[in-house]
């Protein structure tokens, strides 16, 4: 009993002190209270530009509530009273953070935070593109891909038409007995094909051996082959190629050889090779004349006549192949990585 009397006082002061303090809070709380939680929405994002939009803050003393917002720790706009913000002149694919804050003036306060992350860039068609004949090809985005569809027929003259076809013309370099029998047109043979590449294609971390069959599609809509014919090189098929390089296998009218049809010692645009590179004739855009720094594929990176930045393309290389005094269009091996061709 003693000892309870003895801490008696001790109690009473706590007691007090407790009472004191929550008394203190009451006083407080009831000078000011925080305006009430609110959300922040963050809507039409795009490469470079959103809008917040945030739920009313409302303050149960009646004091004006206005708005602080930051953007990644940086205060944009400071004690607006709107509920909208657009964000512009932001940096594509980037994550952006911020909060905003309600204000009552009366150092009463709540915030909300928001994050977000900016559109990448949306993919665009190559403007190379733009050189292949849309009688015969129809070339379109999908997502982050280029769709390549080709009727698989050449948009220019060549004895390899039948004789009543508008585009036949007469064997030259080549002649009937030498030509392949089959003729493009009366083949009654199906030469649609779809080549599927990124639109940004990339370097891949090891070359490959091109195959045999169609390694891409030029921009006469016909395909291209590499230095092969059947199982031996191409030399022994060679006087059946007529004067654009091409001839007619077991499936298509291709070419082996630079297609003078449309590139003569010259910087055309031949085509695009299954890996998503282009090719270009001997010369390059970006010195007028043949490159000189060429990789074993025929490839280097400068600008084009489609590209102010500098990008990987092939060359049909400047090299007399075989007994032909012709040029081959592409012998590989890839750089990138192959897509079907079918
Ligand atoms: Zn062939
Ligand atoms: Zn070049």
């Amino acid at each position: 009993m003693k000892i309870v009397l003895k801490f008696i006082p001790c109690i009473l002061l706590i007691v007090v002190f407790i009472m004191a303090c929550s008394s203190d809070n009451e006083a407080e709380n009831l000078e000011n209270s925080n305006p009430s939680a609110f959300t922040v929405t963050v809507s039409s994002i795009t490469e470079s530009s959103a809008v917040l939009n945030w739920t009313s803050s409302n303050d149960v003393d009646g004091d004006e509530v206005t708005y602080t917002v930051t953007l990644n720790g940086i205060e944009i706009v400071s004690n607006i009273s709107s509920l909208l913000l657009s964000l512009t002149d932001l940096e594509l694919d980037t994550l952006y953070s911020g909060s905003i804050t309600a204000n009552d003036g009366n150092g009463g306060s709540a915030s909300a935070n928001f994050d977000f992350t900016t559109l990448a860039e949306a993919p665009t068609l190559h403007p190379a593109y733009a050189d292949f004949d849309v009688d015969y090809t129809d070339i379109y985005l999908d997502g982050s891909n280029v769709i390549i569809e080709t009727i698989g027929e050449p948009n220019h003259l060549t004895p390899y038409y039948s004789t009543s076809h508008p585009l036949y013309t007469p064997p030259t370099v080549t002649n009937v007995a030498q030509m392949t029998p089959t003729r493009i047109d009366t083949a009654n043979r199906d030469y649609n094909a779809t080549l599927t590449v990124s639109t940004n294609p990339q370097m891949a971390n090891s070359t490959s051996a091109t195959q045999l069959g169609s390694i891409g599609i030029a921009v006469s809509g016909a395909f291209i082959y590499n230095d092969q014919e059947g199982n031996g090189p191409l030399d022994s098929a060679a006087g059946s190629l007529d004067y654009a390089g091409a001839h007619i296998g077991p499936s298509n009218y291709h070419y082996h050889l630079e297609p003078l049809a449309f590139t003569n010692d010259d910087q055309n645009l031949v085509g695009i090779i299954s890996d998503g590179f282009f090719i270009y004739g001997r010369k390059c855009n970006s010195t007028g004349t043949y490159p000189t720094d060429l990789d074993a594929s025929g490839g280097h990176t400068s600008t084009t006549q489609h590209a102010d930045d500098a990008e990987y393309h092939y060359h049909i290389i400047n090299e007399v192949y075989g007994s032909l005094g012709r040029y081959l269009v592409f012998a590989g091996p890839y750089q990138g990585t192959p897509n079907a061709i079918n």
